[in-house]
């Protein structure tokens, strides 16, 4: 297998790195990632990662609560995630940074677009942590901004589901597959895959959109390489 991209920007959302609960962090899965971002590593592929939080916390499903305060909780809570997964893949040797949008200086580097470009021309690991610093965003939006800004060729975006349906598959039976969709087609049938500002922001700087399962985590290297899985949206 050959990679197809030099620089990709990997979207993990939080509950990926959670077990079966959907709560917290699971070691074996987050060493499971950790070892299959390794070997994406090893292909010599420039990686950059924006992870979520909503293992731990969303701002949008609190309702009682101020939503910008709810939304820097959900922020701090991708930091969270950012660290456990720093530690994993450093455990395997590689070199990581974590950059956050909110400066946070003991734990992690303020976000420099110039910097983070220079980490992975370096060829480290960047971990792009606290979303976009901004409530009323998300951490998709932080994945298709940090795509443009540091010119990734493409998002690939990791989901508990195999690709894009058009309605949920876990309630449907019949859901329709979508192996290719355009950013318009998303924005104009609804379909759960990004925020409307996260599709609009890769419609506008022409950033493809490489939607899979992350149930089996050697599908990281299967989209890295191209190959035919999942649902593209371009
Ligand atoms: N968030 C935010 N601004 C951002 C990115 C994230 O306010 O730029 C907050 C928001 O409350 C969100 C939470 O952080 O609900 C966690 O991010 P997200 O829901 O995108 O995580 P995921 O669903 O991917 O785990």
């Amino acid at each position: 297998m050959k990679p197809k991209y030099k620089r990709i920007i990997l979207k993990l959302s939080g509950e990926a790195l959670a077990g079966e609960n959907g709560f917290g962090i699971d070691q074996d899965i987050i060493n499971n990632i950790a070892s299959e971002i390794k070997k994406l590593h090893e292909f010599g592929t420039e990686i950059a990662i924006v992870i979520g939080g909503g293992n731990f916390w969303r701002g949008r499903s609190n309702d009682n609560m101020d939503r910008s305060t709810a939304d820097y909780m959900g922020m701090l809570a991708t930091v969270i995630n950012s660290l456990g997964l720093q530690d994993a893949i450093e455990n395997l040797g590689l070199e990581t940074r974590v950059m956050s949008a909110i400066d946070m200086r003991q734990i992690a580097e303020p976000y420099i677009r110039r910097k983070a470009v220079r980490h992975l021309e370096k060829n480290r690991i960047v971990i792009f942590s606290a979303g976009t610093g901004n409530p009323f965003f998300s951490t998709d939006t932080t994945a298709s901004l940090r795509a443009a800004e540091i010119d990734a060729e493409i998002i690939l975006l990791a989901k508990k589901v195999d690709g894009v349906y058009d309605c949920d598959p876990e309630k449907n039976k019949n859901a329709l597959f979508y192996d290719k969709l355009s950013y318009i087609d998303v924005l104009n049938q609804r379909l759960q895959v990004m925020d409307s500002t996260a599709i609009t922001l890769c419609m506008d700087n022409n950033i493809p959109i490489h939607v899979f399962g992350l149930k089996d985590t050697s599908n990281i290297i299967k989209v890295s390489c191209g190959e035919k899985i999942g649902t593209i949206i371009s």
